[in-house]
């Protein structure tokens, strides 16, 4: 139990330096609990280190949304994600490895594929059951602690269709972040902001209106500016420009109003992603800013 947990807490501290995105490569050799271990499966979709009992973490690869939906075929009615089995049997070694952690009620680390390379983690993840003649797992999210993304929860009295609906928004949120900081170096987009963990991934389109989670529908804003732009404060022009909202132009407050809105009007975004084909979609965005014009 002891290197599980030790390996939370490096991947806690991790994330708090502003670290989202892990390789195979920045996860191997880390000295944990006195002991020298690897986090992430190298060929194999399960990962469980030789002088463990039980699987320490298993991986699912990025797949290209509309192509092949991540995620759909995969939660059920109960709102939880069916991971399937290695191969089709029952007592292979991965599968033991899994039902280990299952029996034992052991916390496991998710890696979930990222747009653009490597993985996202989320941890800690419980598998509740198994569904034998499916060949899967079942596995419960609901105890991952996740102050920085949308996370919406998940009431049992819900209605099986929307709960399943959350659960896929739940999967699809840390990858979405990883990718979205990745793309805009960990810096806000309208002022550059470099501190990770007062970064949001924003929509452009908003989840709950059929955003979907790729880095062309997001952007990297600081706290303030996510709140602002969500409330239609502040918007961005398909041409990448900030606008304030004219009575908030007018407002005479402290520096913050000043320096931290204001100043911003008419500016461009400060920093967008490198590679052309990961800037934000300008359809998106000027459906979006219609909607803060409204608003203004
Ligand atoms: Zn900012």
């Amino acid at each position: 139990m002891a290197v599980r947990h030790a390996a939370f807490a490096w991947l806690d501290t991790q994330r708090a330096g502003g670290k989202e995105t892990f390789s195979q490569e920045d996860t191997s050799g880390l000295q944990l609990a006195g002991e020298t271990i690897r986090l992430m499966p190298t060929q194999q979709g399960i990962w469980k280190p030789a002088h463990l009992q039980a699987a320490l973490s298993f991986r699912t690869v990025y797949r290209r949304e509309g192509l092949d939906r991540p995620y759909d075929d995969a939660v059920g009615a109960d709102g939880f994600y069916r991971y399937k089995m290695r191969g089709h049997d029952l007592g292979h070694f991965e599968n033991r490895a899994l039902r280990e952690a299952m029996i034992e009620r052991l916390p496991l680390i998710w890696w979930l594929g990222v747009q653009g390379g490597g993985y996202s983690a989320l941890y800690p993840i419980y598998l509740v059951d198994e569904e034998r003649s499916d060949l899967q797992f079942v596995v419960d999210i609901d105890a991952v602690p996740q102050p920085d993304i949308t996370w919406p929860s998940i009431d049992l009295e819900l209605d099986p269709s929307y709960r399943q609906q959350l659960t896929k928004r739940r999967l699809h949120q840390r990858p979405f972040r990883a990718a979205v900081l990745r793309a805009y170096r960990t810096s806000c987009a309208v002022c550059s902001f470099r501190h990770g963990d007062l970064l949001d991934a924003a929509h452009i389109q908003e989840d709950g209106a059929g955003g979907r989670p790729v880095v062309t529908n997001g952007l990297t804003l600081c706290k303030m500016h996510h709140a602002a732009y969500d409330r239609r404060i502040l918007g961005i022009t398909p041409d990448y420009e900030v606008r304030i909202n004219a009575d908030v132009l007018r407002e005479v407050d402290g520096p913050m109003l000043r320096h931290g809105i204001q100043e911003f009007h008419a500016q461009r975004l400060m920093v967008l992603p490198e590679r052309r084909a990961e800037r934000p979609d300008r359809a998106l965005l000027e459906q979006r800013f219609q909607a803060f014009l409204e608003a203004g």
